[in-house]
């Protein structure tokens, strides 16, 4: 025993001439006694140049080539969730203390597990992610680079299919389910044709649940992966694909932006939100059922003052705002006249005045007239 404790000390002594000194980065001490061993000095000391990198244009430059090409020298890291206090500054982000937790190699592929760990005050400290990337030989170059997760763990854990005109990827152990994916297409075929616009063969990733597809992005442990499982997704307009977890082959609302967003990319996002609820759910529910849970939310709350409507977020845990109130505007404008009318209300800017201009114009309702046309729609 205590021959180990003095190897171990000797290792300790030897590896930690590594420059870690750049502040909040650190390597767990465990790691850094092995370092030698398991021969994982040189992936380590690469994330480690990378995370002490000063921006992202210099950071680029131990990622590898073809990612950097494809998302430039600014966005080529994909986990952009890290920017956890939202002010795009990633790597200013990871600075603020990542501890890198472990290391390790199946054939040619090294996968780098950190956490990512801030300080709120001098008592209280917060995880909100424990993260992996992958560094491996690039062949253009021959060098050790640093590559995103999420495509290596799509290799790694899913199967594709092609269905209607639609690249769906899921979980190897997954069975498809054609009904949903034809429901998926019919309700697509629907919106490209009232608004007269094609897909373009997007590719739809879903998992069965929220931890799988954390997973899937790179994240060992997310802040957001908390509470019931509700089902969700997000559109990546300029890269033509979506993903979405926990309610299988049929989440129409991220392929309606995939068609609607880039053809309206000045319309005001409850509009857009609107457009892709009505036509294609939102959560996994349809907008009269989210009409309806607010409806018994509105009844419960009698007070409660709709004059700043852009200024609400959450009704629950699954009824937003701007999809529902926005899907019953865009509703209202269907009803009224058509693709046409829903197209109108999306020509006007993102800004807020441009929404109530966009609602009074279209619809007839204007800002100072927002309580009493919920009063109206919503007690009857
Ligand atoms: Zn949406």
């Amino acid at each position: 025993m205590k021959y180990l404790i003095f190897v171990t000390a000797l290792l300790f002594l030897c590896f930690s001439s590594i420059n870690i000194k750049a502040q909040n980065i650190q390597v767990d001490p465990l790691l850094m006694q092995d370092l030698e061993v398991f021969k994982i000095n040189e992936p380590l000391q690469l994330w480690l140049n990378f995370l002490k990198s000063k921006d992202d244009k210099k950071g680029a430059h131990y990622w590898n080539s073809k990612e950097v090409k494809k998302y430039s020298d600014t966005t080529y890291f994909q986990l952009k969730d890290l920017d956890y206090f939202e002010d795009g500054k990633i790597i200013k982000t990871l600075n603020q203390g990542t501890t890198v937790l472990s290391i390790t190699k199946k054939d040619t592929l090294y996968k780098i597990t950190s956490m990512l760990r801030f300080k709120v005050d001098d008592s209280v400290s917060t995880t909100p992610f424990i993260f992996h990337v992958y560094a491996s030989i690039e062949k253009e170059s021959g060098l050790l680079k640093l590559y995103n997760p999420f495509p290596i763990n799509q290799k790694l854990m899913t199967q594709e299919k092609s269905f209607e005109n639609i690249r769906y990827v899921f979980p190897k152990y997954h069975e498809f389910n054609k009904s949903l994916a034809k429901e998926q297409a019919r309700k697509i075929a629907f919106v490209e044709k009232e608004f007269n616009l094609k897909l373009n063969y997007p590719t739809f990733i879903f998992t069965n649940n929220r931890s799988e597809l954390y997973r899937l992005l790179g994240y060992d442990f997310n802040f957001q992966d908390i509470g019931d499982e509700k089902p969700f997704g997000h559109a990546f307009v300029q890269y033509n694909y979506v993903y979405a977890c926990g309610n299988g082959e049929y989440f129409p609302h991220e392929l309606i932006h995939l068609l609607i967003n880039p053809n309206w990319p000045k319309a005001h996002t409850w509009f857009i939100e609107g457009v892709a609820t009505y036509f294609g759910e939102s959560r996994g529910k349809s907008l009269d059922w989210h009409l309806k849970n607010f409806k018994k939310y509105y009844l419960a709350h009698p007070m409660e003052d709709y004059s700043d409507l852009l200024s609400k977020r959450n009704i629950d845990d699954i009824s937003g705002y701007q999809y529902v109130i926005g899907g019953l505007f865009v509703k209202l404008a269907y009803e009224k006249g058509g693709a046409e009318s829903v197209k109108r209300l999306m020509t006007f800017g993102d800004s807020d005045t441009e929404f109530y201009l966009a609602l009074e114009t279209v619809l007839g309702i204007k800002k100072e007239g927002i309580n009493q046309f919920f009063r109206e729609y919503f007690n009857k």
